[in-house]
Parts: structure tokens; sequence; C-alpha cells
């Protein structure tokens, strides 16, 4: 009772609105969510789910020699980018839903063993209070893998990095503790893909404890051809 009546004040206090354009009602109301551009339209890799309109594999996921792709619900613009931003950098709860929702409906879903979340360095959930990408994984409710993985080593922001760089950030970043994982099919769950440095990265060290395959599914893809990239903290 006093817990319903608290959120009932706090309804009247602060109001959902939506994440992109302030309207009352939902965290993302209902034009805003239309508004976005599913990965599933106009020219893409097949592999990635980024932009390519040349056919074949893109550049980009050419250089990752773990990760053997990405899916992804909708591109890191407009709505998308606002959605990210507000369970990263405000904690709106609410939108972990939303992008737990995207994730979930996402192609691979049916074709994978287990799951983990894209690790952050303690030192950062710690300050953050959360992992968005945990979040993201714990709604949807895929089956989580065995042991642990996580990030030993604090890479920093990797913003403005091109591929190589971020491949070299994160060397050595990550470590998996726990039972082997020989032949098993592994789907990373992360909010963002940017170069997929990163998830290349946890890849490797999965692989080099047995899983067969190594895929991620996250809720928006950087196509950074944008002039206007602004900045996404891992
Ligand atoms: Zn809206
Ligand atoms: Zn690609």
């Amino acid at each position: 009772m006093a817990t319903r009546l608290a959120s009932a004040l706090l309804n009247i206090l602060y109001p959902e609105r939506c994440v992109a354009c302030g309207a009352f009602g939902l965290p993302l109301c209902e034009p805003c969510e239309a508004g976005m551009t599913p990965c599933s339209q106009g020219g893409r890799c097949p592999n990635c789910s980024g932009r390519w309109e040349d056919g074949g594999n893109c550049p980009r996921c050419f250089a990752w020699d773990a990760l053997d792709g990405a899916i992804t619900a909708f591109d890191l613009e407009g709505s998308a980018r606002r959605v990210v931003h507000g369970l990263k950098y405000r904690y709106v709860e609410a939108l972990a839903g939303v992008m737990s929702e995207s994730v979930a409906k996402l192609p691979p879903a049916a074709s994978f063993d287990i799951a983990y979340p894209v690790p952050l360095h303690r030192s950062r959930q710690r300050r953050r209070g959360f992992n968005q990408a945990a979040l993201i994984l714990n709604r949807i409710g895929w089956v989580g893998g065995p042991g642990r993985l996580e990030r030993i080593r604090k890479t920093g922001t990797q913003v403005g990095m091109r591929h190589a760089e971020r491949r070299a950030n994160v060397r050595g970043a990550f470590r998996y503790t726990g039972p082997a994982l020989d032949g098993l099919n592994v789907i990373l769950v992360d909010d963002v893909v940017t170069t997929g440095a990163t998830a290349n990265e946890c890849a490797r060290v999965l692989k080099d404890h047995g899983a067969r395959t190594v895929r991620i599914a996250a809720f928006a893809r950087a196509n950074y051809d944008h002039s206007v990239d602004a900045p996404i903290l891992d």
C-alpha cells in the first residue's frame, strides 16, 4: 500500500514521458518508436547488420577474427539514440523493457545455447550502478551461460577511436572463468554495437574456452559515417 501510494505520488510528480519527444504516457511513444529505422531495412551487411550498399560483407566486420556476426534491431540515430542514452546515462529503467522487447524479436533468438551480457569493468559498474547489457538480458530471460565473463581491465572511452585502435585498446581486457564451453553457441547481448571490437575480444576469450560460435545481439547499430555522432561510451 505504502509502495503503491509512493509510486502514485511519484507518477504525479514525475509522470512518465517519452524519452525522445517528451510526450506524456510511455517511456517511448508510438510515433517515436515507429520513426526508428529497423536494421532489416535498406542495404545491409548480412554479417553485422551495418549499413552497406555494395553487396557482400562490409569491411568493418571483415576485421573481426573471433566474432561470428552481429544482429541489431535499429540504427543508432534519432529516437533509438535517445533510448540508449536514456537508459545508460539517465537510468530510465523502463527503457530496458523497450530495448529487450526489440532484441528478443531478433532472428537469432532461436539459434544459440547460452547468453552473456557484455560486461563492464566493476569500477564503471559501481559508478553507474548497473550494467545496461545485463538489464536488457535479464528482461529477455535468455538462458545465461555458466561461469563468469568479466572485464578485468579498464579500457576508457573508445569514442573517436578507429577500429584498429579499439581493437588494441580492448586486447586482454576480458576473462572467462568457469567450465569449458565446448561446442556451445553463444550470444552476447549489449545495448549498442559500434565497431564490434569489444564483442570480438569477448568472443576470442569465449572461443579460447571452447565456444563454437559467438555472435552479438544488440538494440542499436552505430553506423558511424554520420558527421554528428554523439559520444557513446561502453
Ligand atoms: Zn515520442
Ligand atoms: Zn559487416
